[in-house]
């Protein structure tokens, strides 16, 4: 369906998209019986595993949004995405990368195992567990609640409203996750944490229940693929400098141990989470036919079963199929 129409955001072009994304859809919602959704948060299990919906968002303003769009779900970790930007923003880029890596590990976001065989090195990166429980330990503020502050400033400032936290999945999670438990005492051996073990767990949790629609996610994709500035009003939210960089770390690492693939196959910067949310950005691209959201796009996609490696199993498969379709791959 790529053929080059000139101008993709006139109103008939858009008519024309929104009935090539519902129909992409319901195709893809059957897909969901494929996969699982996470249990090892005892609250995540309750979510419909039938759900999926997507919203695109144009730095030129277009809307394109389909299937369960106001359903709401926790951040999980794409929160590490926002944390990352707050610790760059506030200590300086030198200083968090001198203490967390940007590799990506191909291993499970989890793993204890991978810290352990290569020596107290820092953290492989920020997206899996171990660097971004380093990553919340640099975030300022001497209380959970004044160390996830400036992150609900964040996207306060990206969103035009406060997003609240899920208190039920944050006890849940908060009552049940031993082993990211066990990675905090490894970092506190190894000499990473730079506060307090608890009071750095409970905000990691925090910043990991944070309510969030796939609405909101497209907003927060759209402002990167800006490089950091609103399209709406043009005003720098996040520096190039880091914008660049969380780019960079969402196509090397974003997608736990399929981030090769993803970015192979489907060729742009993404973070999943574990409730099944997947944040893509698709900057703006250069082609000799004119493409739908040439000038970039940030989605925001929902579908809580996932597959074995932790993403959504049918948001995966309409990312996949979006990307080819509209040639959205930044190679
Ligand atoms: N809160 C989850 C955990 O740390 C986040 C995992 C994820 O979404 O990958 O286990």
């Amino acid at each position: 369906m790529v053929q080059g129409t000139a101008n993709w955001s006139t109103e008939q072009n858009k008519e024309w998209l929104q009935e090539y994304v519902n129909d992409w859809v319901s195709f893809y919602r059957k897909h969901t019986d494929d996969g699982k959704v996470a249990d090892y948060i005892p609250l995540l299990k309750e979510a419909d595993p039938n759900l999926l919906g997507i919203s695109i968002i144009g730095t030129d303003g277009m809307k394109i949004r389909s299937g369960d769009v106001s359903q709401s779900f926790t951040l999980q970790s794409i929160s590490k995405v926002l944390s990352f930007i707050v610790a760059c923003m506030t200590r300086g880029v030198t200083y968090i990368l001198n203490r967390v890596d940007v590799e990506p590990t191909g291993e499970a976001f989890n793993s204890i195992m991978h810290l352990e065989m290569k020596g107290p090195k820092k953290p492989f990166n920020p997206f899996v567990n171990a660097g971004a429980i380093t990553v919340t330990s640099m975030l300022e503020g001497n209380t959970s609640d004044e160390k996830m502050a400036p992150i609900y400033n964040l996207l306060e400032k990206m969103l035009g409203y406060r997003p609240v936290l899920n208190v039920d999945i944050y006890e849940s999670e908060r009552d049940s996750s031993m082993r990211n438990r066990a990675i905090g005492y490894y970092l506190l051996e190894t000499g990473f944490l730079e506060s307090d073990l608890n009071i750095t767990l409970e905000t990691y949790f925090k910043q990991c229940s944070i309510n969030i629609t796939v609405d909101d996610l497209a907003r927060i994709g759209v402002i990167l693929a800006n490089d950091g500035e609103d399209p709406d009003t043009k005003t720098e939210i996040i520096p190039r400098q880091v914008a660049r960089i969380v780019k960079a770390l969402m196509l090397t690492c974003g997608m736990y141990d399929a981030s090769g693939k993803f970015a192979t196959y489907v060729g742009v910067p993404a973070k999943s989470g574990v409730s099944g949310g997947i944040i893509a950005v698709a900057p703006p691209r250069v082609r000799e036919e004119e493409l739908p959201f040439m000038s970039g796009c940030g989605i925001g996609v929902f579908g809580p079963a996932l597959d074995e490696r932790g993403n959504s199993i049918a948001g995966i498969r309409l990312l996949k199929h979006i990307a080819s379709q509209w040639d959205l791959s930044v190679f």
